[in-house]
This record gives C-alpha cells, structure tokens and sequence, in this order.
C-alpha cells in the first residue's frame, strides 16, 4: 500500500503506516549503541570527545556516542565550507536544484528510520516524528522548486539610453558565501534542514550545528546529504557543540549570514553579533512564541476544544508555536473548560514508542524542573489549577515512568496580573482567561514582546475582524487540527512579528530565499 505522509494521514493514519513505523523502530532501536561522528569536507570527521546519549523517557535506553565538535572542529568545517564556495556558487541553477531535490528523495526513502530515531531522541510521538520528518523532505522539495520557478532570481530588465547608447541592464541575485545554520531541539531535522536546502539552493554552503540535546538528527540529515552526492565542504556538520562553538562559528571572518532558531535571548545576541565587525551580516532569527487564542461566544466549542489541546499540549508544549494563552468569552467559559477537560484526561502520557501514548516527556531535566517551578508558580499565586499539575517521571506508582521526564498537561485560570502571562514555557501548560468585551481580549492576546502565531475560534464573519487586528505571523481560524500549531510548507508560511522573528518574512513563503540572496544590478554599455 502506497501513501503519502500528509497533514491529513498523520491525523488519521492508516494501519500500515503503524506497522512501518514500528518495523522501523525495531531497526533503529537495534542499532543503538553506535558512534556518530562529525561530517566535514564530505567525510566523517573524529571529534575529540563522544558524549554518550540516553533517550528522554528512558534513562536507561542508550541512544549513542555522538561526536563533540570543538572550536578546532567549527574552523576546519568553515574553511571547508569556504573552499567549496566558488565552484558552489558557479554550479547551474538546475544542477543545485536537482541535487536538493535529491536530498529530499532519499530522506524520503528513509522517512520512517528517520521519524524513529527522533521518537528516540527527542521523545516525540511517532505522527509528530513522521511529521517532521516529511515536513524536512518537503523543505528540500519546496525550495528547489521555488528557486527554479524564480529562474534563480535573474531578471532582465528595459535598456537605458544614455548619451545615444543603449545601456543593457539586470538584476541578478547571488549568494553570500558560508552560511551558518543554528538547529534548535525541537524540531532538529526540519528547522536544520529547512535553512539548510534554502541556503544551498540559492548556492551558498552551509556549516550546520546541531543542538546540544539533539545530535542524531543532524547527523541523519548529513548522511542523506552526502547519499545525494553533493560535493565535498558544500554541506557540513558539527554535532554536540555548545556556546563555544556556536561562538567560533558566529566570530568566524568567513561566515557570511546566519539562520537561528531557538530563544530571545540568544538569537538577539547573535542579531548583535552579526551586526557588528567589518559590516553587518544577515542574521535569520526565528525565535520564540507566547501564542494566543481567542474564543468568542460564537466559536463552535469541540472544534475549539480540539485545536487548542493540540496546539498546548502536543510535544508537551515544546514548540515555538504551541499555545499557551487562552482568552474566552465568558458566555461560553464553563463549557469550553469541560471539553477540556474531558479532552485532556483522555490524553496518555508514556513511552512515546508506544502507539497509544500521545505525548511523550519533556526533553531534559531543566524542562522538567521548570515544569514544577512554573505549576508552584501558579498554584501559590492565585490561579486556579483546572487539570494536570502533577510530574509523572520517578513515579513509583508506575514503574512505566520511572524513567523519564513526564509531566501532566496543565490547564490553569490565572488573574492577568500574573508574570506567567508573559513568559515564554516551553512546557505543556496552558493559561485560561475569561473575558467580556472582544476587543479587551485582543488587546489582551497582542500585549506580547511577541508575535508568533494566534488562534481564533468565532464565527464567519468576526474572522476578518481577528486576521486585522491580531499582531502575529501566522494566524489560523477555526482550525481544529491545531489552533495554533502545524504550519506545513507550501500552504502555511511560517514566521514571527515582534520579538518573535527578525526579518518579518515567513519559512517557506514566496519572500524567504530572498533572504540569502544579495542583489547585483549589472549595466553594461
Ligand atoms: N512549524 C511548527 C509548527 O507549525 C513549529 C516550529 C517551531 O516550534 O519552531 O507547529
């Protein structure tokens, strides 16, 4: 039986996509143990140290050693990069794209291989692994098509007399050089090879590095990577690496743009950084996300009850888009909150290999620890605890967690006033607010540093109402499939406002390889 991984499938998959799957974590699972190494200049590249990784939900499950890149490391993968550059650039427009698109094919061959080392990784469950698995093949699918459609962004435009003779004249966009890819946990394989193809494509080359916590996708991404065939230096990776190295890459003479994803705090750093030297740099910075969702009186309530358990509690909150402030009318509050409540008792929380379990632990022990800070937080200062609350992991009463960081999903109402309204979690709990007039409960979701995405449950026609006044990059209406999560390139441009992006241009919109382009004018007399 032949399917394609979609939006729609990984929402009602069919059986067979279970059983591949599985068959597949059984492959992975028994390759565990192995050593991953750096990939610099088209080879594997022995690092100084391995770090040995378990799984999230199982501190005894060991994932591998995985190279620890270092300062020496980020120098020898730049002048790689660097080396490779000219030939990089002069290779056609045709060639590069049938290269990416390659990319794209043989991860798509090894689709369910790659969605089971994330589960293992990352802990997410297997329809959010096999999501973003195909969300990274269709990155490389995306961007060689958009760039060739573009004709490689060179544009003839009207000649010019001047003085009797006709000047000819063009617009050709060019790359920058060596880009420095920045990968953040969450989304390890899709927000590296996102950047990763749109940068080569447009022909700059790329170093990548990998977050600290997730260095198996990278590597994965790198092996497909090198099965296509792309030239020595074009691509290379550094695994493992902490701030020392990020810094080395950021310092470097040759690094020419950045694209980050990860935190404020460091992305507008390197937004300094980059600004700063001989000439400022380009610096993509896709950072974080404080998103809300507004429920009118008028909003059908299971679809609303629905897309907003999805979007706050899928990955355990863990996404830059999951939500995490919910405003509702107060008409109907009582009964969005039982079909919450319901919807949320009915998730199961567990070993995330396990088909029947939805949601998979926190990544690391800050996030868990953070979870307990944050539940106290609310709990001593007034919110209402609706549901969840709890830390799962070290539970004696259930040895099926013992092992790993689970934690309940939490519903809480909290007074406005509460610093929570504020802050970015990154853990699976959702603040609730009841209001009265619609336009305070706008105010209220745009009184936010940030501007990620938004969620809107109402009727037909107060949609345009949301979509004019909501001060966020990617906006969803009455979608129970997620009210604010699961963007998918090709149809929902994914980018931040405000604090949330640098550029104001969207992952996978008609503007972002633009970004890693730089124009030449050229005339000629
Ligand atoms: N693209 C993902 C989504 O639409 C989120 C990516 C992120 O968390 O950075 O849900």
């Amino acid at each position: 039986m032949s399917f394609r991984l979609t939006y729609a499938t990984m929402y009602n998959p069919p059986e067979a996509m279970h059983e591949r799957f599985e068959e597949a974590m059984a492959r992975v699972e028994a390759a565990g143990g192995a050593r991953h190494p750096l990939f610099i200049d088209g080879a594997d590249r022995d690092a100084a140290q391995y770090v040995e990784r378990r799984a999230p939900f199982d501190s005894h499950l060991r994932l591998g050693y995985f190279a620890l890149a270092d300062a020496g490391d980020a120098h020898a993968a730049m002048e790689a990069a660097r080396a490779a550059y000219p030939a990089w650039r002069a290779t056609s427009v045709s060639e590069r794209a049938r290269l990416v698109r390659r990319v794209g094919e043989i991860m798509e061959a090894r689709v369910y291989d790659i969605a089971a080392a994330l589960t293992l990784e990352v802990g997410k469950n297997r329809m959010e692994a096999l999501g973003e698995t195909q969300e990274t093949v269709d990155f490389f699918r995306h961007y060689a098509d958009d760039f060739e459609s573009h004709a490689g962004y060179v544009n003839a435009l009207p000649d010019d007399p001047i003085d009797g003779a006709a000047s000819h004249n063009a617009s050709v966009m060019r790359p920058y050089g060596v880009w420095v890819v920045i990968a953040p946990f969450n989304f390890p394989l899709a927000l590296a090879g996102g950047p990763t193809a749109a940068a080569l494509v447009t022909g700059n080359t790329v170093v990548l590095k990998g977050a600290t916590d997730t260095p198996w996708a990278g590597r994965l991404l790198a092996d497909c990577i090198r099965d296509a065939g792309l030239p020595p230096g074009v691509f290379n990776y550094l695994s493992g690496a902490g701030r020392d190295v990020g810094e080395a890459l950021v310092r470097h003479p040759h690094t020419s743009g950045i694209t980050f994803t990860g935190s404020v705090p460091v992305g507008r750093q390197l937004m300094q950084q980059m600004g700063s030297g001989a000439y400022a740099r380009p610096c993509i910075a896709e950072m974080g996300g404080k998103n809300p969702c507004i429920v009118t009186e008028h909003a059908d309530l299971d679809r609303a009850a629905a897309g907003i358990v999805r979007s706050a509690y899928g990955m355990g909150g863990q996404k830059c888009s999951a939500l995490s402030r919910l405003y509702v009318h107060e008409r109907v509050a009582d009964a969005l909150i039982e079909r919450l409540q319901a919807q949320i008792a009915a998730i199961r929380v567990g070993d995330p290999r396990r088909r029947e379990n939805w949601l998979g632990p926190v990544v690391n022990a800050t996030a868990y620890a953070n979870y307990r800070q944050y539940a106290d937080a609310l709990r001593s200062s007034g919110a209402r605890v609706i549901s969840g609350g709890a830390q799962l992991g070290n539970h004696a009463a259930d040895p099926a967690l013992a092992n790993g960081y689970y934690v309940e999903p939490l519903l809480a109402e909290a007074p406005l006033s509460h610093p929570l309204w504020q802050q970015e979690m990154f853990v699976p709990i959702l603040m609730l607010h009841r209001y009265r007039d619609r336009d305070d409960a706008m105010r209220l979701a745009n009184d936010s540093p940030m501007g990620l995405t938004a969620g809107f449950f109402g009727s037909e026609s107060e949609v345009p109402w949301f979509h004019d006044n909501i001060e966020a990059g990617v906006t969803y209406a009455n979608r129970p499939q997620g009210a604010t999560t699961g963007a998918w390139p090709g149809y929902q441009p994914f980018g931040g406002w405000k604090g949330s992006g640098s550029t104001g241009k969207a992952i996978a919109s008609f503007y972002y390889l633009a970004q890693y382009l730089r124009e030449q004018s050229r005339t000629v007399v």
